[in-house]
């Protein structure tokens, strides 16, 4: 008998030690404590993270996103304590009527910016120079434990889903290591190019493409060869597209992000060593050209690519061609109706898998029908 109480004494201390440890646990909790709050909104498109005035200074005026990368981290994996782990790309979109000048760099008018998480595509260049293997996963830190996400992408203001870089910072995930380019800073005849291509800068600069790239550069029909290394082109942007982004990506472009086959990659030459560039207008003022001075002179084909870069890993046929987005509004209050109408009808238009009339592009226009996004939660 009395082991028997001896028993049953045990059995309710093991009992009592097993639950201790499992309210431990629970309390452990402490950091599945939200930050921020967040507000749903109907249609399930717009979600809104809202800071407190005290976070929404120090986010907006000290640039986090840009130069806090921890206070990012905590931010992303908030938002991941609230919604799914189903998200290729996360799109940060402070509530703005205006870019803050505060998010303005060297560089950039801070419009948009692109934070790499992941890359699991073989064949479009790597993040380091002699990598043998491109492929790498940061999202586990950033709070995407299934390895889902790929970049997140913060624009300045409310209006940059249908009039900004939104399609040049989602190239951002494919072309950052494609080619070594170079651009330079300012018109005149003593100037030197400096490098600003894969791992420097990551844009096209003084690079032809079949149309201007969304990561800037020329339209390769447009060039004249002079004597001296001399060429003139038609005028455009190193660092973004010459029309506000409304434009489709170029081939190149497609090409990196699995929408084309490399074969339908057109020549385009890649000028570097630039030591003069002016600007002048043929006719009419608003028919600029612009002539340049550069030493080096490479032309890519299609062949020299596959070179280059390697196979595609996957390739057109098995790439992905859908991404989720998720859009989060960063602000210091609820929205008012007129904001959430005004956002939530740029995300429908943003990715509505179907060509209109209107000058700017969405996803669906600028791949040409290949590739789609779904905002949405
Ligand atoms: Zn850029």
């Amino acid at each position: 008998m009395k082991i028997f109480y001896k028993s049953i004494i045990l059995f309710w201390s093991i009992l009592l030690f097993l639950s201790c440890n499992s309210i431990d646990d629970l309390s452990n909790g402490e950091d599945e404590e939200l930050i921020y709050n967040y507000e749903k909104h109907k249609n399930n498109r717009v979600a809104t993270l809202i800071m407190n005035d005290e976070q929404y200074n120090d986010w907006v005026e000290n640039n986090t996103f840009k130069k806090n990368k921890s206070n990012l981290i905590k931010l992303t994996k908030d938002i991941y304590k609230e919604f799914p782990d189903k998200y290729d790309f996360i799109i940060l979109l402070l509530n703005e009527s205006k870019t803050p000048k505060s998010l303005e760099t060297e560089s950039a008018k801070g419009e948009g910016s692109f934070q790499p998480v992941s890359n699991d595509i073989n064949g479009i260049g790597c993040i380091i120079a002699q990598c043998t293997n491109p492929i790498y996963s940061n999202s586990n830190l950033f709070g995407s434990s299934e390895g889902k996400l790929k970049g997140v992408i913060h624009l300045g203001n409310r209006k940059l889903i249908k009039n900004g870089p939104i399609l040049h910072e989602l190239m951002h995930h494919w072309a950052n290591h494609a080619l070594e380019t170079e651009s330079v800073s300012n018109y005149g005849n003593n100037i030197s190019s400096f490098p600003f291509g894969r791992n420097n800068g990551s844009h096209w600069g003084f690079t032809g493409g079949n149309v201007n790239g969304q990561l800037g550069g020329f339209i390769q029909s447009t060039l004249q060869e002079y004597d001296d290394s001399t060429y003139s082109v038609n005028k455009f942007e190193p660092v973004r597209h010459i029309n506000d982004y409304h434009a489709p990506y170029n081939e190149l472009e497609l090409y990196l992000a699995g929408m084309l086959p490399i074969d339908s990659v057109k020549d385009f030459d890649v000028f570097k060593n630039i030591t003069s560039l002016s600007l002048y207008a043929i006719g009419s003022a608003s028919n600029k050209r612009m002539r340049f001075k550069a030493s080096s002179r490479t032309t890519y084909t299609s062949e020299y690519l596959k070179e280059l870069l390697g196979k595609r890993i996957p390739d057109v046929n098995d790439s992905q061609k859908n991404f989720k987005i998720l859009l989060m509004v960063i602000s210091n209050n609820s929205l008012t109706n007129e904001e959430f109408n005004q956002i939530d009808a740029d995300a429908e238009w943003f990715h509505k898998k179907e060509f209109d009339n209107l000058p700017e592009y969405n996803f669906y226009e600028a791949t040409k029908g290949k590739g789609s996004i779904t905002i949405g939660y």
